[in-house]
C-alpha cells in the first residue's frame, strides 16, 4: 500500500503570454454567429485555456524529451497501452506516468497526476481577432473542403494567469518538467499552428516550495530560482 505524504509542494506562478495569436478550441464542432471555428470561452464570454490543455501539451513534450534521451515511455492516452495497465508497482511506471498519472485496465495500478495545472484565465483587455482560411483537402471542424472559413483567436500580446502545482517530484522529474515547459514555447499550444497560431511564452514569476512544516507554521516557504 502507498502512504500519501506531503514532502514538497512546488508552486509555479506567472503568466502565459501569446506571442502569436492563440486558438484554443473546444474540441467539438460549434457554431457561433460570424465565425466558423470559435475559441473556448467561459460563461462570461472571456477566453481561457483549460488546465487540461496545458497539461496535455506539457505531457506530450515530457514524453518526447524522455524518448529522445533513451527512456521508455508508454503510449498515453490509450489506457490499454499505458503503464498502469502493465505495471504492478510504482517503479515500473515511465517518467510521464510518474509525473502526470496513469489510468489502468483491471488488475493494474492507477495513479493521480503529481502536477496540477489550473485553468489559465485571461488577464488582459483583449479584442478577439479572426483569420480567414480556405479548407484544404480535408474538413476543418465542420467546414467543407474548398470553403472559406474563419478561425477565431486571442491576439498576440494577450496574457493569461498561470499556476502549476507539483507535489513530491524527484529532482529528475522536476528537471524534465522544466525542460518540457521550455519545449512547449518552441512548439505550439492549441490549434492551427500551421497558420501561425500557438506560440506562447511561460513567464514564470515565482517558484515557491512548501513542505508539511510550512503548513504547520514551523518554517517559511522557500523561493527558488527558475
Ligand atoms: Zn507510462
Amino acid at each position: 500500500m502507498v502512504f500519501e505524504t506531503l514532502e514538497r509542494r512546488i508552486i509555479l506562478e506567472g503568466e502565459i503570454e501569446a506571442i502569436t495569436p492563440l486558438h484554443i478550441g473546444s474540441g467539438k464542432p460549434e457554431f457561433e454567429e460570424g465565425v466558423d471555428l470559435p475559441i473556448l470561452k467561459d460563461p462570461s464570454g472571456s477566453p481561457y485555456i483549460p488546465g487540461s490543455s496545458i497539461k496535455g501539451k506539457v505531457r506530450t513534450e515530457v514524453e518526447r524529451i524522455a524518448r529522445s534521451s533513451g527512456m521508455f515511455v508508454c503510449n498515453a492516452p490509450t489506457i490499454e497501452s499505458m503503464c498502469g495497465s502493465r505495471s504492478t508497482s510504482e517503479e515500473q511506471l515511465c517518467i510521464a506516468c510518474r509525473i502526470f498519472g496513469t489510468a489502468s485496465m483491471k488488475g493494474g495500478i492507477s495513479r493521480a497526476s503529481k502536477v496540477k495545472f489550473r485553468d489559465a484565465l485571461i488577464i488582459t483587455q483583449t479584442t478577439l481577432m479572426q483569420r480567414a482560411g480556405i479548407a484544404m483537402d480535408r474538413e476543418v471542424g465542420s467546414v467543407k473542403a474548398g470553403a472559406l472559413y474563419t478561425i477565431e483567436g486571442v491576439p498576440a500580446g494577450a496574457k493569461f494567469n498561470l499556476e502549476i502545482v507539483a507535489e513530491n517530484l524527484t529532482d529528475e522529474e522536476f528537471k524534465i518538467l522544466k525542460s518540457a515547459l521550455k519545449s512547449v514555447e518552441d512548439s505550439a499550444l492549441g490549434g492551427h499552428s500551421s497558420r501561425g497560431f500557438g506560440k506562447i511564452k511561460f513567464n514564470i514569476k515565482a517558484v515557491k516550495v512548501r513542505t508539511a512544516n510550512y503548513y504547520m507554521g514551523k518554517e517559511v516557504e522557500q523561493i527558488i530560482e527558475w
